[in-house]
């Protein structure tokens, strides 16, 4: 049961909820869901739970698997998520 309980602790809590983790358990989190998103509006982009993520229009959602994938499209990490 013990296994369980973690594994919905993880589903639960993404990294950018939980920002009073130490640094090595929040890079672990990064690991599972590493996906970013951004606006076609702007050339920021940010984790998928940031407060400035989820103010940006469906129609104008764009998202990566990761970081390193924003970044080739031209896009800057959010300085408020950090989304690496
Ligand atoms: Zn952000």
């Amino acid at each position: 049961m013990r296994v369980l309980a973690l594994a919905l602790l993880l589903v639960a809590a993404p990294a950018a909820a939980l920002p009073f983790l130490s640094p090595a358990v929040t890079a672990h989190v990064d690991d599972v869901a590493d996906r970013v998103v951004g606006s076609r509006n702007s050339d920021v982009y940010h984790r998928p739970n940031c407060g400035h993520a989820r103010r940006i229009y469906d129609s104008n959602l764009v998202s990566w698997p990761n970081a390193v994938a924003a970044r080739e499209s031209g896009y800057r990490a959010c300085r408020v998520c950090s989304p690496g």
